[in-house]
């Protein structure tokens, strides 16, 4: 069993988890996830990490609670345990060599940002951390950001925090500005990714995007997490999760991402399929 060591509400929406997993905290790197099972009768779920700790054995996660299976996750509390807790799984994001690069968040993709973030920092990159969300009571991570970050631009869709727009307008700018990046990554909604890629493409910037499409086992047996990339199906467990944006085929993403909707509600409103 893996103990969870802290629960706390982000916003109405997020929950960040802190669970004791030693094996697992001094190997994962940014970008890579785990797949956890509640109990028995649970489902699998991935989640990309958002911070460890090697010392003192804890991964912490960040989750929105959307489904049945994050909804029932968001009511546990310190003291409870989950049943599995299996990784690193995927590769991590490879940071290596960016001397200038951009962060871009989408709501909760910010999450799972954050440690990229924070390892570009750590290892001398100039970061420039953009984060969007639909109003200021969205907002995640700022102080976390602000220690590991070189600049930080939170945008808002409703302006309520006074920077009305979205993630692509605040990008479109800074390199209008001359901010020179040569790698940029975003994680966030495939909509939000798509267009991140398309602002990058016309200057040739080396843009990955973390994809999470629908996965069941997270090792490359069952084959639902395919994403296109290029002219290949590739799995976004083992494969990626990080996959070149300038190749991603995003329409095929955001087709093959509501076709399990109707069972989705169904599990979160207790129903049948
Ligand atoms: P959201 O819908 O509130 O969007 C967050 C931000 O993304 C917006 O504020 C905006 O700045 C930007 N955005 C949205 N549409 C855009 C567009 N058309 N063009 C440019 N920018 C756009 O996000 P949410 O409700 O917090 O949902 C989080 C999303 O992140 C979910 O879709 C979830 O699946 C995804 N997510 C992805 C990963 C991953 O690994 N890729 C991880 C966690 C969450």
């Amino acid at each position: 069993m893996y103990p969870i060591e802290q629960v706390e509400a982000l916003n109405p929406e997020v929950t960040r988890m802190v669970v004791r997993a030693p094996e697992i905290a001094k190997k994962i790197k940014p970008g890579q996830f785990i797949m956890l099972r509640i109990d028995e009768q649970g489902e699998r779920i991935p989640l990309t990490m958002n911070d460890c700790d090697a010392q003192a054995g804890t991964v912490t996660i960040i989750f929105q609670a959307v489904g049945a299976t994050t909804m029932r996750l968001a009511r546990m509390k310190a003291g409870d345990a989950l049943l599995d807790f299996a990784g690193p799984l995927g590769n991590p994001t490879e940071l290596a060599g960016a001397k200038r690069a951009c962060v871009i968040g989408g709501g909760l993709g910010t999450a799972i940002a954050f440690p990229q973030a924070k390892w570009l920092h750590d290892n001398g990159c100039e970061v420039d951390v953009i984060t969007g969300f639909r109003n200021k009571d969205l907002v995640l991570l700022e102080d976390e950001i602000n220690q590991h970050s070189t600049r930080q631009i939170i945008m808002t869709d409703d302006g309520s925090n006074g920077n009305k727009g979205l993630v692509t307008q605040a990008l479109q700018r800074r390199i209008d500005e001359g901010a020179d990046y040569d790698l940029v990554l975003a994680v966030g909604p495939v909509i939000m990714m798509k267009f991140v890629a398309a602002t990058t493409k016309p200057y040739g910037i080396k843009t990955y995007v973390s994809m999470n499409p629908l996965m069941i086992d997270g090792t490359g047996m069952c084959g639902g997490c395919r994403v296109k990339v290029g002219d290949e199906y590739l799995h976004a467990c083992v494969d990626g999760p990080d996959f070149d944006g300038h190749l991603v085929d995003f329409d095929d993403a955001m087709r093959r991402g509501v076709m399990y909707r109707s069972f989705e509600s169904a599990a979160r409103e207790g129903r049948d399929c």
